[in-house]
């Protein structure tokens, strides 16, 4: 026998108060780029009511620049992103992260936020917005809040987003010129992959000491984490051969990662603890 056809509805708004009002509706789901969403929907893993459609709300889409940092529309397709001079000058990381997210096909309709709302351990789009503290702006009938990104992302599918709320933009500090960045995703093949575990660093040397420096990593934890221990280990010291050891041991330890069918916690561990070191290397080196 057949299963009974879903009673679902869909709308479009095309306002912001039209948004707000379509999510009152019990049951309502936000749909963007439908890359996450559609995949839950068709395998049942979730229920909407009601198709709240907002990859044509204007009011969602753009880059700007603001306070010399960058602003970025939720609902702005990766693609666009890639395609943006202002992003491609000052964010080369969240470039470097855009480039490995799925294919061609997936980034034209992906999102930024539909990437964190979606709150996997994987999500390429969280290293470089947690290595430049991001934040997400939420709106809502009640108003703005915004909140770290670090936060934001609570564990597999959970954000710290209300019900009735949805997340208007990204907002990325203005960015210190003098900073090196790395970033590198490790997975079965360069397109079309899941990270089995991905770091990035962003630090700035002066002479000769790390004056400070970010770490975060994917797929080693409940959620994309910064690696603060290890952060706060290298913050004032000389970069030398010497710091690279410790490094890389306080990176194993900083992780949680898990078995699973992409690879095993002991390879991710590992994989965390050599690209830190890695990355140091490189820096020392130059
Ligand atoms: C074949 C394939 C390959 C992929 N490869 C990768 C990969 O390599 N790396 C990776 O990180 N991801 C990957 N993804 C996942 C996905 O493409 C990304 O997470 C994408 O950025 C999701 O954006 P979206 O706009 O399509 O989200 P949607 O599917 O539209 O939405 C995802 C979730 O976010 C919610 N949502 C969306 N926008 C908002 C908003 N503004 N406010 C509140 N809630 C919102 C939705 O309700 C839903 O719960 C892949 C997906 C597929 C199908």
């Amino acid at each position: 026998m057949r299963a009974a056809p879903v009673e679902r509805s869909y709308v479009r708004p095309e306002t912001i108060d039209a948004l707000l009002e379509a999510l009152e509706t019990p049951g309502a789901a936000i749909l963007c780029g439908g890359t996450d969403l559609m995949v839950k929907l068709r395998a049942g893993l979730v229920d909407p009511s009601l198709l709240v459609d907002i990859s044509g709300l204007e009011a969602l889409r753009g880059v700007r620049d603001e306070d010399g940092g960058i602003v970025i529309g939720a609902a702005t397709p990766e693609t666009e992103l890639l395609e943006n001079d202002a992003v491609r000058q000052r964010l080369p990381l969240l470039v470097a992260a855009l480039e490995t997210l799925g294919s061609v096909q997936i980034r034209n309709r992906g999102t930024l936020g539909g990437n964190l709302v979606n709150a996997s351990p994987a999500a390429d789009g969280a290293l470089p917005l947690l290595l430049h503290d991001a934040e997400v702006v939420l709106a809502s009938r009640g108003g703005v809040r915004r909140m770290p990104v670090e936060a934001f992302i609570v564990s597999p599918g959970k954000t710290q987003l209300r019900a009735g709320e949805f997340v208007q933009e990204i907002r990325i500090p203005a960015v210190d010129e003098e900073a090196v960045g790395r970033l590198h995703k490790v997975g079965r093949r360069r397109a079309l992959t899941i990270a089995i575990a991905s770091v990035g660093m962003l630090c700035r040397i002066r002479e000769g000491r790390i004056a400070w420096i970010r770490l975060a990593a994917g797929s080693v934890a409940p959620r994309p984490i910064r690696l603060r221990p290890v952060e706060e280990a290298l913050t004032g010291h000389v970069l030398d051969a010497e710091l690279i050891p410790e490094a890389r041991a306080l990176a194993a330890s900083a992780v949680s990662p898990i078995d699973d069918i992409r690879g095993t916690a002991e390879y991710r561990r590992g994989v965390v603890a050599d690209l830190v070191a890695a990355f140091l290397s490189e820096i020392c080196d130059a």
